[in-house]
């Protein structure tokens, strides 16, 4: 047998086709494979679905010694290791869940060389005890997996994995290969700066999920739309709706149960053991809906998920695009939807300024937010700018598969609209002291004489009545889009709008405002039981 990266290169593919029974490599798998198996330090940036763990198993396979793989997924490790050892792969993990005796007989294999695989919470190697034993036995390779975690930059920061830069210093000689699905060029930087990393290979895969449809609906009653979006398009399918409070994740369930669509709940606030019968119910059956907080489906490889649905607004992108990206793992076409209004924008704000965290956290927290709403308003292909976001250059023709290059939006020349938005603003505050929200803004556009109008007297405001032209909804999309786009601002704990440094300029009539279009009658099913 000759050395070197082609004797790797089909020991590797011989692997591949003996213990995984694939037929050939997919994408950038073989490149980075053999980069490792050679010894090399690797960065892998792949959307989820994308293939990582081959990436890092064939390597611990080929090469003599055991692979330590760090992940923070300590509830999927009992899943991960009984998955390979069906393949006959001889693999352990450590982590906080097991008690002593597991502990020992795991250590007692790794020392004697009868593992390929280890697994490993974060947690645990920092403690002396774990990096002692990890001396005393062979590495083949270390793994870091959602290696984004490093980033305080990013969504998902665990202070743990900033003590993994002692890794290289205590093992040089061992390659390591860190993986992420997300990551944008600041945590690219970020991850192979805190990781010590600065010779590694990068391998960036495309982003790009074809068969993914990407939609983001306006909202208006989300249960119905939601349920009509299921009864039109996914009868029996198994998908994901994300929510982003238990309470709603508890409501949502129950109304789909309700209304024939087999439906189960899963939150950090349930019960341990119903979670893991929810979930395994979901891995197992074929068209079960999980209704969640984001709590669920990190690591979960389902292939066959064909929709996942947002019925609250995502912080980031990266989290969006993380979620949505569960759907589909199987190639088959797979439909991410969203329902996002006015008051996912007022409660992301409020929760930012009024969240723990200092002034940097609130400016990125901010950044990550303005972000997913240029996404959620775009007139453009969605996908477009996603891939955009992350560093890749979109087909300037469209993708043909979102929302956005299915049926342009329409949109209107919104200056006028704008003025009078924030002409309200301005008179309440100056004329008056006063800041309201977005509901009292609108009637008092719409000349509503409502309780609380006639109480402070807003029907005596020169503005009372100038929006008669526009509809309550028109109204709540023009002030989403200028929350979106910067021009109005939210401001406490009640979420009043306040103006900008940039509403002057449209006060001052120096620019125009281009809205959106808000469909007329929004998409929503017409309720079968309370008609
Ligand atoms: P990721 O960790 O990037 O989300 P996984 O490693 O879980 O992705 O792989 C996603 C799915 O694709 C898994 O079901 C896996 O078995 C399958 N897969 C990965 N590589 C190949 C390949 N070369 N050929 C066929 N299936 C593959
Ligand atoms: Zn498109």
């Amino acid at each position: 047998v000759t050395e070197g990266p082609g004797a790797a290169d089909s020991e590797a593919l011989a692997t591949l086709h003996r213990i995984f029974g694939y037929e050939a490599f997919r994408g950038e798998q073989e490149a980075i494979i053999e980069h490792v198996v050679a010894g090399g330090d690797a960065l892998v940036l792949m959307p989820t679905g994308g293939g990582k763990s081959l990436c890092y198993q064939i390597p611990a396979l080929v090469r003599p010694g055991t692979g330590v793989v760090i992940s923070p997924l300590i509830a999927l490790m009992q899943d991960q290791v009984d998955a390979l050892r069906a393949l006959g792969v001889r693999a352990g993990f450590m982590n906080s869940t097991q008690d002593f005796d597991e502990r020992r007989l795991v250590e007692a294999e790794f020392l004697s060389g009868e593992l390929d695989l280890l697994y490993l919470a974060p947690e645990r190697l920092r403690l002396d005890t774990t990096l002692d034993l990890l001396s005393r036995g062979k590495i083949s390779v270390f793994a870091i997996d959602e290696a984004h975690c490093v980033s305080q930059w990013g969504h998902d920061f665990r202070p743990d994995y900033l003590a993994l830069s002692l890794l290289g210093e205590r093992w040089p000689d061992v390659p390591r290969i860190a993986l992420t699905a997300t990551a944008t060029r600041a945590t690219h930087q970020e991850i192979t700066q805190r990781l010590n990393l600065p010779t590694a290979r990068h391998f960036v895969a495309s982003f790009d999920r074809p068969n993914i449809q990407y939609r983001i609906v306006p909202k208006a009653d989300p249960k119905k739309q939601l349920l009509a979006f299921l009864r039109q398009e996914h009868v029996g399918d198994a998908g994901i709706v994300y929510c982003l409070s238990r309470n709603s994740v508890e409501r949502t369930a129950e109304f789909l149960a309700a209304n024939g669509i087999e439906a189960v709940p899963y939150h950090a606030g349930l019960d341990a053991g119903v979670r893991a019968a929810h979930q395994s119910r979901f891995l197992r059956e074929d068209g079960l809906v999980v209704v969640a907080t984001i709590a669920f489906g990190m690591g979960i490889d389902k292939p066959d998920v064909r929709f996942v649905a947002h019925l609250d607004l995502p912080k980031s992108i990266e989290g969006y695009y993380q979620e949505t990206g569960r759907a589909g793992r199987d190639g088959q076409p797979s439909t991410a939807w969203m329902a996002y209004g006015l008051n996912d924008v007022i409660q992301q704000r409020k929760l930012i300024q009024s969240g723990e965290g200092d002034e940097v956290f609130r400016r990125r927290a901010s950044a990550h937010l303005d972000a997913m709403l240029a996404l959620c308003e775009t007139a453009q292909c969605r996908r477009g700018q996603l891939l955009a976001y992350f560093g890749q250059d979109p087909d300037p023709a469209g993708c043909g598969n979102c929302d956005t290059c299915l049926t342009p939006p329409e949109t209107w020349d919104g200056t006028i609209a704008a003025q009078k938005v924030l002409s309200t603003v301005v008179r309440l505050q100056r004329e008056r002291g006063q800041k309201f929200g977005a509901v009292q803004i609108v009637d008092i556009l719409l000349g509503k004489r409502t309780g609380k109008v006639i109480q402070f007297d807003h029907d005596q405001l020169s503005v009372f009545g100038i929006g008669t032209d526009l509809t309550e909804a028109e109204w709540r999309g023009a002030i989403r889009q200028l929350l979106a786009q910067g021009l109005l601002a939210v401001e406490g704990e009640y979420g009043t709008l306040v103006l900008t440094e940039e509403s002057s300029s449209v006060l001052r009539r120096e620019r125009e405002v281009p809205l959106r279009k808000e469909p007329k009658k929004p998409a929503v099913a017409r309720s079968r039981s309370a008609g």
